[in-house]
């Protein structure tokens, strides 16, 4: 009926505008390789903030001793303890927890959240065994993964250029977090050295070449995106430093806050964006990850309720609740097999108490799904394009001895795996045949806690 020819008319539309053929992926790789040059010519040069992360050496197998990190950087926060037992011997031994933030403090105080962080921490030291004793005089020492935009002034120091990903607490803006963190840990009784401070997508490269030599770039796609890899230092005109031994420099890219005009953006990703925390800002990230599929979802099925009475002639009010649609839930619905689509059904049951819909209907929304995910996983494929075109590996030199290894961590990949596949599938097709045989991703799991306890190793006080 007229209704039903409505909503198809907004699918299509919506269908439409998230296109992302391959010329339009290139161009979007190319000006992100344009944006990555701006940003390392100054300092704002480009949205691209492309951070000097201070790691100019990644770790080789030598690191020894026991450390600590810290994982601060979504929903959950993680302490990591590792024995590191050197040249041939690698880990020894890893033990970790986990603990959630409280929604209320990610938009509250910066004092709350670093002493709620600080005691955790001291908790988890407290529970530890005899076997974790430290040599007499020498203090803890930790690496701190922090997975927001950084200006880092040395390998252990670094002002918040702005909160992301759902957190705003206007009083860290600006601060070193380090210090942040140091206050909050003498205010709960650790005492600890933070010797290394490291976005996650830093640690992850380095955890991700303790185990693979050929790892040049680190990719997370989480609730968050972000990505970094190993520049020359000469292509980095914005460093006025001594040039590193090494000749290299580990950059956070922060890609996430990309924009172009070539990204396929419809009218949904801009009342999204409008609507948010951070207008204007991490707008790569608003279509490629986890924290805002669900949501892009969310939007194109309210206005199919309202304009097309999609559900019937009530609009369900669940469905006007701005990210009540998770992306777990988005990726199970996606990724239903079952004949009637069952887990769509009591999705739709759970989550927006819409008690009855018609195979047809729930055949749309898993349609829905898929442009969605689609746009972004291709999108991701277009960014990681940038990244080997810049580093000069998306063409071949030695067909033999050539590889490259981008490490990849986060949930969104890890779990959504239509999302994962389509990824791995528009690299291949960007890259072609013979290039795509040499480049390899691996899955780097939870590899930025154990690369930044590797970092805080080779960077450690003692030494
Ligand atoms: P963070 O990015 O918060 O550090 P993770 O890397 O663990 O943490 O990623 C968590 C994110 O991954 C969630 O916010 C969610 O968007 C996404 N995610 C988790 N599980 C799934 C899933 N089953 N399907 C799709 N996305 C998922
Ligand atoms: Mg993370």
């Amino acid at each position: 009926d007229g209704k039903w020819a409505k909503a198809m008319e907004i699918l299509k539309e919506f269908d439409e505008k998230c296109a992302t053929p391959i010329a339009k992926l290139k161009q979007v790789a190319d000006a992100m390789v344009v944006e990555m040059h701006a940003g390392l010519a100054s300092e704002g040069g480009s949205k691209l903030k492309m951070l000097v992360s201070y790691v100019d050496n990644l770790p080789t197998g030598d690191e020894k001793g026991l450390f600590y990190a810290l994982d601060l950087g979504g929903t959950n926060f993680r302490v990591l303890r590792v024995q590191l037992g050197g040249t041939d011997t690698g880990l020894v031994s890893q033990e970790f927890a986990e603990v959630s933030i409280p929604p209320s403090l990610m938009t509250g105080t910066s004092d709350a959240l670093f002493d709620y962080i600080a005691a955790e921490l001291a908790k988890f030291v407290a529970e530890e065994g005899q076997e974790h004793e430290l040599p007499p005089g020498k203090k803890r020492e930790l690496g701190f993964t922090f997975s927001f935009p950084v200006l880092q002034m040395s390998i252990a120091s670094g002002t918040l250029v702005r909160w992301t990903k759902g957190f705003s607490i206007s009083d860290t803006v600006g601060q070193d977090v380090v210090s942040e963190l140091t206050k909050a840990m003498e205010r709960q009784g650790v005492g600890m050295i933070v010797s290394a401070l490291v976005n996650d997508t830093v640690g992850t490269l380095a955890g991700g070449r303790y185990t693979n030599k050929d790892v040049v770039a680190a990719v997370i796609l989480g609730t968050g995106t972000n990505a970094a890899y190993v520049e020359r230092a000469q292509a980095i005109p914005k460093w006025h430093g001594a040039l590193p031994r090494s000749g290299e420099m580990v950059i956070n890219m922060e890609w996430g806050n990309f924009r172009s005009s070539h990204l396929p953006l419809t009218d949904y990703d801009n009342s999204l964006d409008a609507e948010s925390l951070n207008p204007g800002e991490q707008v790569f990230e608003k279509v490629i990850s986890g924290m805002y599929l669900g949501e892009v979802v969310r939007r194109v099925l309210l206005r199919m309720a309202e304009e097309a009475a999609f559900f019937g002639d009530i609009v369900p009010p669940k469905l006007k609740i701005p990210f009540i649609l998770r992306t777990p839930e988005m990726s199970a619905m996606h990724h239903d097999t079952s004949p009637d689509l069952k887990v769509v059904g009591n999705k739709l049951k759970d989550i927006l108490e819409i008690s009855t819909t018609s195979l047809k209907t729930r055949r749309v929304i898993v349609e829905l799904c898929n442009i969605v995910a689609t746009r972004g996983a291709r999108l991701a494929a277009a960014g990681i394009l940038a990244i080997l075109k810049k580093i000069g590996r998306d063409t071949l030199k030695d067909v033999d001895t050539q590889k490259t290894v981008i490490a990849m961590d986060g949930g969104l990949y890890e779990h959504y795996t239509e999302y994962s596949k389509c990824l791995e599938n528009t690299m291949a097709e960007l890259l072609g045949d013979e290039v795509s045989k040499t480049i390899v991703i691996e899955h780097a799991n939870d590899g930025s806690g154990i690369g930044a306890a590797l970092l805080a190793a080779s960077h450690s006080q003692y030494l």
